[in-house]
């Protein structure tokens, strides 16, 4: 190594940064090692100034440097390290792909709050056949899984081939990295992709099954209306713990969606009887097996059901949903809003956009009688979610994303309209519910594959 080389590595040694980036103006053509050692202080510096220096050096770059040699790599680490992402990615194409250099885009993708790339990257990471570190690549990999929220993964994957991938990465995993949420989470991974089979197996060989896995296999069964197995599992795990709530309501949920009654009144009164103090919960189980009658045709049961909810007062919960726009939280549910007459003039141009896509409203999904003024059309879109995504609208009518959190569980005409509206505007809609995350992409699909 030349004077300039050692004089530098010594100043970066002894944390001179400053002293080694001012050295390295000094130097007339400097070689590969003189570059890798600027990059290498600059990365450590990590600021701003450091940052544009960085972009300077590498905008000068001689050509022989570029390609096939650790300057790019380095040039990489401290685009990282000072925080620009989006140079990073840029740089990440040309430079010598090792293990590090993965491991840190996936590490920054992560805290830059971009999971789905982590997951990208991963892949890339398996085409460009890399050998992962197990230890590290799963940790960011947990790590992405964990800011995503388990369905969104779907959304990133693809909804279709995710089982099969979800599972590989599964058997790759270090047994002692494997928690219950690993397993909620391939469990799920193989209920949308409708890999029965491997669910079963992957189940048999879980030593500490929780209410949460009990759950998520419930909810696989269901999804492929094996109600039989999925009721024998329910009391198998009734045999060793009390009843859970949330486990009948997913079975609930399946028997609504095969349009069941036998086996939805029965999970209902299975619900009624164990717990009859969770009024929330049996006013929305009640509300599942009405809309069970009313997709049969059997007005009568389902306005029975309706009429007693509506007596009772259980239907006390007021339908709100939260949404940020612009940093700002907005809460929508009535026309107390300021600027409410514009967002319900939106609602009602989005409404005519869905009745142009050929959307019919669907009168099973309303829970009480509709006054002089209403119709079924009105009462719909007057939901909280639909004023939500309005006032979105209203504030950006070339939004992109919309993220609202709702207090009770979207309806199916919000659900399927929601989905239509994503296609129609070409925007995301990310909708999390009392119970589930909701993904509605643009392709005009959710994540739940209509399954909530
Ligand atoms: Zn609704
Ligand atoms: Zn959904």
């Amino acid at each position: 190594m030349g004077i300039y080389g050692a004089m530098m590595k010594a100043l970066i040694k002894n944390d001179m940064l400053n002293e080694a980036v001012h050295l390295f103006f000094q130097i007339p053509n400097p070689d590969e090692i003189i570059f890798v050692l600027f990059f290498h202080a600059c990365a450590r510096i990590g600021t701003e100034e450091a940052l544009s220096l960085v972009k300077k050096v590498l905008s000068n770059l001689p050509n022989s440097y570029r390609e096939k040699s650790n300057v790019p790599t380095t040039a990489f680490d401290a685009f990282i390290k000072c925080g620009d992402l989006s140079s990073a990615e840029k740089l990440f194409p040309k430079i010598k792909k090792i293990l590090t250099s993965y491991g840190n885009l996936m590490n920054a993708y992560n805290k830059n709050n971009q999971p789905e790339k982590t997951l990208d990257l991963h892949e890339q990471m398996k085409f460009d056949k890399i050998e992962p570190d197990y230890l590290i690549c799963y940790l960011l990999l947990v790590n992405a899984c964990s800011n995503i929220g388990i369905l969104s993964i779907f959304n990133s994957y693809g909804l279709n081939g995710m089982g099969i991938q979800a599972i590989e990465l599964f058997n790759q995993m270090p047994r002692e990295l494997i928690l219950e949420e690993t397993y909620v989470c391939v469990l799920n991974a193989c209920s949308h992709s409708g890999l029965i089979d491997q669910a079963r197996s992957i189940l048999s060989t879980i030593t500490n099954k929780t209410e949460k896995i009990y759950t998520t296999m419930v909810d696989c069964l269901s999804r492929s209306f094996l109600f039989d197995e999925a009721q024998k599992l329910i009391d198998h795990f009734e045999y060793y713990h009390s009843p859970s709530p949330t486990m009948l309501t997913t079975l609930l949920s399946g028997a609504r969606n095969r349009r069941d009654c036998h086996l939805s009144e029965k999970i209902f009164n299975r619900i009624q009887e164990n717990f009859p103090e969770l009024k929330n919960r049996l006013t929305s189980s009640s509300i599942l097996l009405s809309n069970v009658y009313a997709s049969t045709g059997d007005v009568e049961k389902s306005s029975n059901i309706k009429n007693k909810l509506y007596k009772l007062g259980l239907k006390k919960t007021i339908g709100l949903s939260w949404t940020a726009i612009n940093g700002r939280l907005f809460e929508t549910h009535d026309q107390s809003h300021p600027q409410s007459s514009e967002i319900y003039a939106e609602a009602e141009k989005i409404s005519n956009e869905l009745i142009e896509h050929g959307h019919q409203y669907d009168s099973s999904w309303i829970t009480r009688p509709l006054k002089q003024d209403e119709t079924v059309a009105s009462v719909l879109c007057g939901h909280s979610e639909r004023l939500a995504i309005a006032w979105n609208f209203v504030v950006n009518p070339n939004t992109k994303i919309i993220q609202i959190t709702k207090n009770l569980r979207v309806c199916g005409d919000c659900h399927q309209t929601t989905k239509l509206i994503a296609y129609i505007r070409q925007c995301e809609i990310i909708v999390r519910d009392a119970n589930r995350i909701h993904h509605f992409s643009k392709n005009g699909r959710c994540s739940c594959n209509d399954y909530f």
